[in-house]
């Protein structure tokens, strides 16, 4: 489709082609729609998030256990920050946990070891074999993608795969490591805080299947997992949760997403204070990440089939938010095909068929 003539909302930049978007005869969409009627209860539900998540570190502390918390640590300016400020606040015992997806930007490799050092930090990884992550997303270029509108609105399908091997493996750590609490970076962009309201049913963000009722929001866990456990079956078991069939007295921790209530989101002061701890950005990641080398796949390949960038709902989430404006959000769709093309992990990994 020429990007030219895609329809936006007039307000928020999210193209027609962007998953489950309708507009108003006016030209609004429907997710800016909700972001309003929203937007008068988020301060409220911020403030009872913020007391509820405060109660709970408060009584794990009480606890002295070896590790309060697990984090999972991508190197990113997000976790990073996250790491940072649960040490720094709240002085926790942390154990942080990296998925390795074996794409990871050698800077930010570096800033992982940097950080946890100067942080005092325990640290943990998780390497997925190179050929399985390949093989799952030759797949996914080869197919129509079998994962859910919900899950596509938010990531592209290369970053499904890592984040519910996020989820999956560094849930597995918390298991084995008795570890009563989980914190993810996710921003308040990129999961929306509508879900959020899942912690006042189970104490958690994340929810398990068996813990709730089918009119709940998305479980991401599940909705993740299965389509890759009807294609590839006992392969993924190590890197994945079974969320539908976690047994009655299984131990499972909390997930909290911090970023929404426990801290007031500001870009600008994150990256003051992880370049003040030895923290660099990465040269070679795109604009959308600090961390991954494989990002550029996921934006690529969703851009090409799907007519959207992935991380349009995040940028439009900004763009309402007064945080962007919108002409600065489209410019993050701008791709260089022929870059693209001649980049050296596109040639690594046999995509230039797939074009
Ligand atoms: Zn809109």
């Amino acid at each position: 489709m020429d990007k030219e003539k895609i329809k936006r909302c007039k307000r928020c930049a999210l193209p027609e082609t962007y998953p489950g978007v309708k507009f108003s005869e006016e030209g609004i969409c429907n997710y800016c729609f909700y972001y309003d009627i929203y937007k008068e209860r988020e301060s409220s539900i911020k403030i009872q998030l913020k007391k509820e998540f405060l109660n709970l570190i408060n009584s794990l502390k009480k606890k002295k256990k070896k590790y309060d918390c697990v984090v999972a640590y991508s190197g990113g300016k997000d976790s990073t920050f996250l790491l940072y400020f649960l040490k720094n606040k709240f002085k926790l015992n942390i154990l942080a946990h990296t998925l390795d997806n074996c794409f990871l930007s050698p800077q930010a490799v570096n800033n992982i070891k940097v950080i946890v050092k100067r942080l005092n930090i325990a640290h943990i990884s998780t390497k997925i074999p190179t050929e399985l992550l390949v093989k799952i997303l030759k797949s996914d270029l080869s197919s129509p993608l079998p994962y859910p509108k919900e899950l596509l609105s938010m990531m592209s399908s290369v970053c499904v795969v890592c984040q519910g091997m996020v989820f999956g493996t560094t849930l597995k750590q918390a298991q084995k490591y008795k570890v009563p609490l989980m914190f993810i970076g996710y921003t308040p962009g990129q999961y929306p805080i509508i879900s959020l309201e899942n912690y006042f049913k189970v104490k958690s963000c994340v929810y398990f299947s068996s813990q709730v009722y089918k009119d709940d929001p998305l479980d991401i866990i599940k909705i993740a997992r299965d389509p890759l456990d009807e294609r590839f079956g006992k392969e993924i078991e190590p890197y994945y949760f079974k969320s539908q069939y976690i047994e009655k007295d299984e131990f499972v921790p909390s997930v909290l997403f911090p970023f929404h209530a426990l801290v007031d989101y500001d870009e600008k002061i994150i990256y003051e204070k992880i370049y003040d701890l030895g923290w660099k950005k990465p040269q070679d990641t795109d604009p959308c990440s600090t961390n991954c080398l494989l990002n550029m796949i996921g934006n690529y390949f969703t851009m090409k089939r799907f007519g959207y960038h992935p991380y349009i709902g995040e940028l439009s989430f900004l763009v309402r938010e007064g945080k962007l404006s919108y002409q600065n959000a489209l410019q993050y769709e701008y791709m260089d095909e022929a870059g693209f093309a001649s980049h050296p992990i596109v040639k690594q990994l046999g995509l230039s068929k797939y074009l």
